[in-house]
């Protein structure tokens, strides 16, 4: 019998860490598993899903740019990837037909709260950014019942429309950077990806209070610009994405596997292994 395969797609998709901690969970748990990272153009991804499945795929992985694509192709879909438009997991299903999830949103949750100890309940929370991350992370943020949820983006009406759909889940705000001088906030989290261009969206100064924790969903080898932004404007706890990166996974193999792997020890791995480089 062929071993069971897994996958990650995405484009570019050469510095992905997904096989590492995959490896690492299937060492870890005794599961037969093979997890490789794939090259996929979005005009591709029709006909490398359908060639995975064709040769003992049982479940992937969708990076950018493929999440919406892959909510396109799934034929059921959870709760939260509905919600999120975006499927970043995909789940084959005994009789072979595809379900799609999306564990972006109760990664970042997990680490924010299981493994930092910051609570979003009663919290005043922002969320910088209005595209596909800022849609994952909403359902599972309001889920944990913040006081109010502002959504500040460049384009201001993407923040104002993301703040519509999802206004039955609680007090959320959409609106533009400027419009958040003189508010101050418990918890800011930063999903735009100005991060990964080494930039920073034009925040006013006070955000913060002396207790308050910022975290960047994107994750570098040294501090992000907006992890040195949190520093300098004295926030409690600054934090990035690596943990996210690490949680969604884990909720990926669950799905897959029905197995919960511990993630103290990869993040811990990938923690060592960015110190050297
Ligand atoms: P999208 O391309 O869908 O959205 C990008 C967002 O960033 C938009 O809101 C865009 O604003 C904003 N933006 C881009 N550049 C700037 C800038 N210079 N200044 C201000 N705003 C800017 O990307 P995703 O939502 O898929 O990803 C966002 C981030 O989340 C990335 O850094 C990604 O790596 C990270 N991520 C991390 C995960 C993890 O596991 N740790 C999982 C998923 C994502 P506008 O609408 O105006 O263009």
């Amino acid at each position: 019998m062929s071993v069971d395969r897994y996958a990650v797609f995405g484009h570019p998709i050469r510095h992905s860490q997904s096989p590492f901690i995959h490896r690492c969970f299937a060492e870890q748990t005794g599961q037969t598993l093979t997890y490789e990272a794939i090259d996929v153009p979005a005009e591709n991804f029709g006909r490398a899903l359908a060639d995975f499945l064709a040769h003992s795929g049982r479940g992937l992985n969708c990076t950018v740019p493929l999440k919406e694509l892959a909510f396109q192709k799934v034929e059921q879909l959870t709760e939260r990837a509905r919600f999120s438009k975006a499927v970043n997991t995909i789940i084959v299903q005994q009789d072979g037909t595809l379900s799609g999830d999306n564990t972006d949103g109760v990664g970042l949750v997990t680490d924010l709260v299981s493994n930092h100890q910051v609570n979003l309940h009663n919290a005043r929370v922002l969320i910088l950014g209005a595209g596909g991350a800022a849609r994952g992370i909403i359902g599972p943020v309001m889920a944990q019942s913040p006081v109010s949820l502002y959504i500040a983006n460049r384009t201001v009406s993407k923040a104002k429309k993301l703040a519509l759909e999802f206004m039955q889940t609680g007090s959320i705000t959409g609106c533009g950077f400027d419009d958040l001088a003189g508010l101050q906030f418990d918890i800011i989290l930063n999903a735009t990806s100005a991060s990964l261009s080494g930039q920073l969206p034009p925040l006013p100064d006070n955000l913060l209070h002396s207790a308050s924790c910022c975290y960047d969903l994107a994750y570098a080898n040294t501090d992000t610009a907006f992890v040195k932004w949190a520093k300098a404007q004295g926030a409690a706890h600054c934090l990035d994405g690596l943990g996210m990166l690490v949680e969604q996974a884990a909720e990926a193999f669950y799905q897959w596997r029905q197995i919960r792997p511990d993630t103290q020890s990869v993040i811990a791995k990938l923690e060592a292994k960015r110190k050297t480089g």
